[in-house]
């Protein structure tokens, strides 16, 4: 074993004896869950732990986002990131922890996120000794709207505190606990979230030839749009266009006067990514024009998130370090995911490699069979109905406390350790 190895087994020693606060941190998060910008409560004990710990803490980063600094002598600044804001859901999990907050919950596993690092930086500062450079975790706010990273970027981050050398982050995934998927190169998805208001000239339902109906006018240009990847994408490349919302009307009888359509794109590529939003332009205003309306269709961003790209050496890194810890066969590469985040800024406006990884948080059993790296096969295989299974952004979300905590903690530990630099 190398040096580096057993400062790694010697820090996550200190794992169980935590194991029973760090189940009530994340319990009292996952109750108390706060939407993206208005994370305030979560700042405030995010900010009070982190002090406690030892660490040099800056709250009102980028809003409600929270800096807490560990410097430990000469080496590697090691950026740690997790994002703790709650989504717009109605919590259906059942759980005696559940949201008390109606409306609002924790369904993407983000107190899962603070609560693993929370851990780390535990462990980070009692094993001090073993390892030189500063740890520097960011608790970001607002994720699920794209703006929270950018935001503690524009706040200064950088100029305040020290630009790393490397960033880490992870995520929770609707896997079976115990294993991590790793992805080098484009790993998550862009998005492009758009707004479309499509102009008309209501009227009277009974008169349609006086009109021109954005209804129709909609409704064609929903279909055109689903054409976008069959027909002009080449079928090597990866692309969703969603239209997730229309909306028009107010009565049976009325011809209203405009309709609203929002769209999400997903792309992997800058190229196809350019493509998609130029040919979504094309169709909606051609449609528009098509149809006679008296103006033409506006169209705005709602959001925007960029690709997510794993540095495939840094990444090699990191995942061997993994396997060391978790077991070889337990890291996985799940290939791209559709799914966005906006991890990725801390990295590029540092212009510095990240590593991403997901973490499975879900009961095995859900995957017929106790060990997860043969529920991990079953998926593989088509045997497991995954419709059946409640995943990120819906009600029924519920990581299982243990052992997704000690699997994350000891994921972002290790990969931790790996970058830092090894003790005089
Ligand atoms: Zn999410
Ligand atoms: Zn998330």
């Amino acid at each position: 074993m190398t040096s580096k190895t057993n400062a790694i087994t010697s820090a996550l020693s200190g794992l169980p004896a935590i194991g029973d606060d760090l189940a009530d941190f994340y319990r009292d998060l996952h109750a108390h869950p706060e939407l993206s910008r208005a994370e305030q409560r979560t700042s405030e004990e995010v900010a009070r732990r982190a002090k406690a710990l030892g660490y040099q803490v800056t709250a009102g980063v980028g809003g409600t986002g929270v800096v807490a600094i560990l410097a430990n002598g000469d080496g590697p600044t090691v950026l740690l990131r997790a994002d703790f804001d709650a989504l717009p859901i109605t919590e259906a999990t059942g759980l005696p922890y559940s949201s008390q907050t109606p409306g609002v919950m924790h369904a993407c596993g983000h107190d899962m996120h603070v609560t693993c690092l929370m851990g780390a930086l535990k462990l980070l500062a009692d094993a001090r000794a073993s390892w030189s450079g500063t740890v520097m975790a960011c608790f970001q706010p607002a994720e699920e709207t794209g703006q929270g990273a950018q935001a503690m970027v524009e706040d200064g981050l950088y100029d305040r505190f020290g630009t790393p050398d490397i960033v880490l982050a992870q995520h929770t995934a609707p896997l079976p606990v115990g294993v991590v998927g790793a992805h080098p190169g484009p790993a998550m998805a862009a998005t492009d979230a758009l707004r479309v208001v499509l102009h008309g000239r209501g009227g009277h339902g009974s008169r349609p030839e006086v009109t021109i109906d954005p209804v129709v006018m909609a409704a064609a240009t929903v279909m055109r749009l689903q054409t976008i990847v069959s027909r002009e994408i080449p079928a090597a490349d990866a692309a969703v266009v969603t239209v997730g919302m229309m909306r028009a009307g107010t009565k049976d009888n009325i011809i209203p006067d405009d309709a609203e359509l929002r769209l999400n794109i997903r792309t992997f590529d800058p190229g196809v990514r350019t493509k998609v939003l130029d040919s979504v332009d094309r169709i909606v205003k051609a449609e528009a024009a098509a149809a006679g309306a008296p103006e033409p269709p506006e169209t705005s961003v709602i959001d925007t998130f960029p690709v997510l790209n794993n540095d495939p050496d840094a990444l090699s890194r990191t995942v061997a370090a993994l396997r060391e810890t978790l077991g070889d066969d337990r890291v996985f590469d799940p290939g791209p995911v559709t799914g966005s985040e906006d991890a990725g800024i801390f990295a590029t406006a540092a212009r510095v490699p990240i590593c991403y990884w997901m973490f499975g948080v879900l009961d095995p059993a859900l995957f017929g069979d106790p060990d997860p790296v043969r529920g991990l096969g079953n998926i593989a295989r088509g045997q497991v109905d995954l419709a059946t299974i409640p995943g990120p952004h819906t009600a029924g979300y519920a990581p299982v406390v243990e052992p997704s905590i000690t699997a994350g903690v000891s994921a972002m530990t290790t990969a931790a350790l790996t970058w830092l630099g090894t003790s005089r």
